[in-house]
């Protein structure tokens, strides 16, 4: 038995399923999760020391690569002062102004752990600040794991929605309407219908827990423009695309402000940070100030906030989007050249250091097309590339990621790794 799988059955009777989080369960490709014990740039190494060029990154933050050194360091340095104090310090001082200085629509932000706790924060702030119930979001996206965004469109148009989990009141997601990504006439409806009492929309302005999906621009000005004419709140969830798109995130391409932005993931650079701001009208709705409240015994640690400050410095040297999205496109120029040489329904699509593979014959545009993608040799091309060391996230279902270690040289590998590969899934079929 391999180590991994050694671990694997360790690990599943101490913790429910094996993992701390369910898609590193390897469920929706089978096989045995890899148990990592080290990583370094582009790398990482698994429990029995095979090594992997590896396209999650930890689902985004490694944007560096792999332990940076001056990412290490400062994190070092950091710890040696001490690891946590309950009271504020400069660092979170000097990471709240990068972050405003960064992202064009934040005048201010507060930072928490994690995704879920920003989109949820978020979420609350725009109820307490329209003082109004009703939520939309978009099937497909993926907003963090509060009661009220585990959810599934109702059986009807325009009905609300019904709980994706268990454990969740149908009381909780009565609230929430859940849309069609990329469907302007249906948000159009939607807000001729509720309008007055939708306290906000949110949105992944660029999807990547669908695959990687792109927002239309005129589905997200329709959004824009909506929830402006009926004083609703506009969140954009950049938890994933922030930084990773580009250094203003995907309201930098755009170039739509939303009224909240959630963030995560990069600005943490590996380390628990997350953050959620914006207007600050709106922010000033929070407590202390205001009647929305919102804490964190751990929101703003300085050991986390070290590493996420020296990261967030890092992706500021000049021409670091431009190399990024150059070795991206490349990844997936290269894998759309093997499509169309082998004569296969395979696809790749990127913005920024972030990429999506498809099994069909054009990238799609909506969860309903994600859906029809052909799952089945996704799970084999899966297990073929990371037979030869090319380590893809273990699902359809999610965006890959680049990091500024991999160079030209690891994305050649990677592609003659997937011309192997798609042939050999192509002989057995
Ligand atoms: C990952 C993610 C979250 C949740 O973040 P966690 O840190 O896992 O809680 C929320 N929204 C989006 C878009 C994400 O990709």
């Amino acid at each position: 038995m391999s180590s991994n799988e050694i671990l694997f059955q360790r690990a599943q009777r101490s913790t429910p399923g094996g993992v701390n989080s369910p898609v590193r369960a390897f469920h929706s490709v089978g096989g045995t999760p890899r148990f990592i014990k080290k990583a370094n740039g582009p790398y990482i190494w698994d429990a029995d020391d095979k090594q992997y060029i590896d396209y999650i990154g930890s689902w985004g933050p490694a944007i560096l690569g792999h332990a940076h050194p001056s990412v290490i360091e400062a994190v070092q340095e950091a710890a040696a002062l001490g690891l946590s104090f309950g009271a504020p310090t400069e660092a979170e001082v000097l990471m709240a102004e990068e972050i405003c200085r960064l992202v064009p629509s934040i005048e201010q932000v507060r930072l928490v752990s994690s995704g879920t706790e920003a989109t949820m924060s978020a979420l609350r702030l725009a109820r307490g600040a329209t003082k109004r119930d009703k939520i939309v979001k978009f099937e497909g996206c993926y907003h963090g794991h509060a009661d009220s965004l585990l959810v599934k469109a109702g059986s009807g148009l325009l009905t609300f929605g019904n709980p994706t989990s268990s454990g969740v009141p149908n009381d909780f997601t009565k609230h929430t309407l859940v849309l069609d990504y990329n469907n302007c006439e249906q948000l159009e409806a939607a807000f001729a219908q509720f309008g007055s009492e939708i306290a906000c929309v949110i949105v992944e302005p660029v999807a990547g827990n669908m695959n990687l999906i792109r927002a239309t621009q005129q589905f997200l000005e329709t959004m824009r423009k909506l929830c402006t004419e009926h004083s609703s709140i506009l969140i954009f969830d950049e938890v994933m695309c922030g930084f990773r798109v580009s250094l203003g995130g995907a309201q930098e391409i755009y170039n739509i402000q939303p009224d909240l932005t959630a963030l995560g993931k990069v600005i943490g650079g590996g380390l628990p940070v997350a953050a959620f701001g914006g207007r600050s009208d709106i922010m000033a709705h929070l407590a202390p100030l205001g009647g929305v409240y919102q804490a964190g015994t751990l929101s703003g640690n300085p050991v986390a906030v070290a590493c996420g400050l020296t990261t967030l410095k890092l992706i500021q040297e000049s021409d670091f989007y431009s190399k990024l999205s150059h070795h991206t496109k490349l990844l997936t120029d290269g894998l759309n050249g093997l499509g169309q040489e082998l004569g296969i329904d395979f696809c790749a699509d990127a913005i920024g250091g972030m990429f999506g593979i498809y099994f069909s014959k054009n990238v799609p545009t909506s969860f309903a097309e994600v859906m029809q993608c052909d799952a089945e040799s996704f799970k084999k091309f899966f297990h073929a590339m990371l037979d030869r060391g090319i380590y893809l996230a273990p699902s359809a279902f999610e965006a890959g990621f680049v990091s500024a270690s991999h160079s030209e040289s690891v994305i050649k590998t990677t592609i003659a790794a997937a011309r192997e590969a798609l042939l050999e899934i192509s002989t057995k079929n």
